[in-house]
């Protein structure tokens, strides 16, 4: 079953209506807030837990929990005194593919300034920080505007909202570094340092931003935390599969009849979210060649194995691929595949911080053998070679760069080696002998 519109929680997501304050309000933003917070610390993140809500940055780690990690009882300072706790929003959409949190901050912007007072009151923060990428800058702008609304309207700063509870948010712009999207990297970017990413743990509830007590989570996590609090937690839990609930924006780019960013039930099948939001394949579906569900840095899934597949955590993953944020990249047979996911490992090679080496030293060691295979020029062995390379990589890092470097690379060899081998016949002038 498709999503009824009454169902929608971003219903401004086209920007049919302006993103301002009262347009908000209008929609049911920034209703009873205070009643919101008045159930408690405890009583919202329980209600966040029972909804089931995934964390929607990509890693789907179960929301209410993460937020269950901050301490209760302020940890103390050297000096005796009392760590202030931070809730960090991500807004640094750099994945390839995404653009959901792009459309929230742009038409529905108040969601998620409500939503970092709800999130930061639950886990007792003093302030969130919205670190937004670099390249949104009238995005940032937007951003700015709402968030000086809702100081304007004591929604937040001191006794936010009425609650009797101080909150304030800031806008951080980024400086267009992918790796700064990575939690901990952010936090020292945050910090004035250059972003890179720290070993965990200690995971950010235990030492964050300023080695305080930190939240980490997506602009989507927080933006649908007030609905949820208001429409309850069964509401919520009441789409999607078991362990994969709600609804959820996807991002369909590539060789759709109409790209779109749409808010759809978790686990609806592929076939069924591209026909009904997107007008199916350019040129049928027998011409669809391979899926990529989740962005860039998951595996592509070739179309044999796409057409029933639910789009959630789960069913992404049994077939060795995953949501992460739903940044759905449909390639028809038009496509150069090997081409295609070259270029993917340029761009890791590119935004790798250079911090650990199976990251650094690998992703250009990957993307040069990439580039041969693309060409032909790459001797048959070297596919085995870079299978075993990915997995030097994959696991070895700090980060998950490292391993997103690797998947796209090992997702193509296992769907696609016939066609590496292919080129390298052809290079070598021996078609036929290849072919048998
Ligand atoms: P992760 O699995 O390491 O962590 C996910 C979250 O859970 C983090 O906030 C982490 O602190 C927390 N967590 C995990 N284990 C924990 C524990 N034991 N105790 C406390 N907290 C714990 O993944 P990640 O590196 O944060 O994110 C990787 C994902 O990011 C990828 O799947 C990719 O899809 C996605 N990604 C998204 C973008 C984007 O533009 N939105 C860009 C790059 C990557
Ligand atoms: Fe930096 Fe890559 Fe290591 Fe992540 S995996 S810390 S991006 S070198």
């Amino acid at each position: 079953m498709a999503l009824a519109d009454k169902d929608r929680i971003f219903t401004n997501v086209y920007g049919y209506q302006p993103w301002n304050l009262a347009a908000a309000r209008a929609r049911g933003d920034w209703d009873n807030t205070r009643d919101i917070l008045a159930r408690g610390r405890d009583a919202i993140i329980e209600e966040i837990k029972a909804s089931g809500l995934r964390g929607r940055g990509g890693a789907g780690f179960p929301t209410g929990m993460k937020w269950s990690f901050m301490p209760k009882q302020a940890p103390l300072d050297q000096a005796g005194n009392p760590k202030p706790s931070f809730l960090v929003i991500n807004a640094d959409e750099s994945e390839p593919g995404s653009c959901k949190d792009r459309e929230i901050i742009r038409h529905d912007p108040h969601k998620l300034v409500e939503g970092a007072l709800v999130a930061g009151f639950a886990m007792g923060a003093r302030a969130a920080y919205i670190y937004i990428r670099g390249e949104y800058i009238r995005e940032a702008e937007t951003l700015f505007a709402a968030v000086q609304e809702a100081y304007d309207a004591g929604l937040l700063g001191r006794n936010a909202a009425g609650s009797g509870y101080d909150f304030d948010v800031f806008v951080h712009r980024g400086a267009g570094a992918y790796i700064c999207g990575e939690e901990t990297a952010m936090i020292e970017s945050l910090e004035g340092k250059k972003g890179q990413p720290r070993l965990k743990p200690p995971f950010p509830a235990g030492a964050g931003l300023y080695g305080c007590p930190t939240t980490v989570n997506n602009v989507e996590s927080i933006a649908v935390a007030p609905t949820i609090m208001r429409r309850g937690a069964s509401w919520f839990a009441s789409f999607g599969a078991e362990n994969n609930k709600g609804t959820k924006l996807f991002q369909i780019s590539g060789h759709v009849e109409k790209p779109c960013v749409v808010e759809e039930e978790m686990s609806i099948p592929f076939k069924e979210l591209i026909e009904r939001h997107c007008g199916g394949i350019r040129g049928g579906w027998d011409n669809l060649l391979a899926v990529i569900p989740g962005g860039s840095s998951v595996p592509l899934v070739p179309a044999s194995q796409v057409m029933d597949m639910p789009m959630d955590f789960d069913g992404c993953k049994k077939v060795g691929s995953g949501l992460g944020t739903a940044a759905v990249i449909v390639m028809d047979k038009s496509t150069d595949i090997v081409r295609a996911i070259s270029r993917l490992s340029a761009f890791y090679k590119h935004e790798s911080c250079g911090q650990c080496t199976p990251c650094r030293e690998g992703t250009g060691w990957m993307w040069r053998v990439m580039e041969r295979l693309r060409t032909g020029d790459a001797h048959v062995d070297e596919i085995d070679m870079l299978q075993q390379v990915t997995k030097q990589v994959e696991g070895h890092t700090i980060c998950a760069l490292g391993d997103a470097a690797a998947w796209p690379i090992q997702g193509l060899i296992r769907h696609f080696r016939p066609e590496l081998e292919r080129r390298i016949a052809e290079r070598h002038g021996d078609v036929r002998e290849a072919a048998e």
